[in-house]
């Protein structure tokens, strides 16, 4: 998967590879489709949810540019397979999800595994986690049509925020990242992802 869907593609960030191959996929799997792991391709992880395809979870982590003992949120815990890979990052993460059944098992893994500095919360993402803010980087792991504008409003100066930004059905990933000026924006090709569901981006019955 490193050498073959990543590392071929242009993900060169040295330190990321080393994790991603450190990190087997099928941990966050449920059993069923372990021997799907490697497969370059989003795979079902329960209520609806997948967890992303290991091409797109590098390529946002190697945006957010980690830097060991940043401050990051993530937004989607999912599987918790993208949270993992920012604290073995050397990150200390705030992760939040909606779906109680899918927070309860991530955290559970992330038990098994004994990540530290790390806080999971249930709840719209979309609204960030002033308590805890700022951050040096936030990562949304779900398609908004805009972005939430409390998240921007929690990044430090210097700080990134890498969210899929567009309709239901294709999205581009945005990288804005806070400068004294205000914001720069780049995007970085096109990606589908599950919506964020929130009032501040999707609702409930948008999907339907
Ligand atoms: N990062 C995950 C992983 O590594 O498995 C993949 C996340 S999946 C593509 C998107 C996740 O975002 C889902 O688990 C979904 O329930 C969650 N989600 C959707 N809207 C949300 C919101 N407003 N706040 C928090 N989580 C949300």
């Amino acid at each position: 998967m490193v050498a073959g869907q990543l590392a071929a593609r242009g993900i060169t960030d040295r330190r990321l590879l080393a994790t991603l191959a450190r990190l087997p996929r099928e941990w966050f799997l449920p059993p069923h489709l372990a021997h799907d792991a490697y497969e370059d391709a989003p795979l079902p992880i329960g209520s609806g949810q997948t967890i992303s395809q290991p091409y797109i979870v590098a390529l946002m982590t190697q945006c957010l540019a980690v830097r060991r003992g940043d401050r990051i949120l993530e937004i989607g815990t999912g599987s918790g397979y993208q949270t993992a890979i920012l604290s073995h990052l050397g990150a200390r993460v705030w992760t939040i999800e909606r779906l109680p059944d899918l927070l309860v098992e991530a955290e559970e893994r992330f038990r098994r595994l004994r990540l530290a500095h790390l806080e999971t919360r249930l709840g719209d993402g979309a609204r960030g986690w002033p308590e805890r803010a700022p951050f040096h980087g936030i990562l949304v792991t779900a398609a908004a049509p805009d972005v939430p504008p409390p998240l921007v409003a929690q990044l430090v100066l210097g700080g990134r925020l890498v969210i899929p930004v567009g309709d239901l059905s294709a999205q581009e990933l945005v990288i804005l990242t806070r400068t004294r000026a205000g914001l720069d924006e780049r995007r970085a090709g096109g990606v589908r992802f599950v919506p964020l569901i929130s009032r501040l981006a999707f609702g409930e019955g948008d999907r339907n």
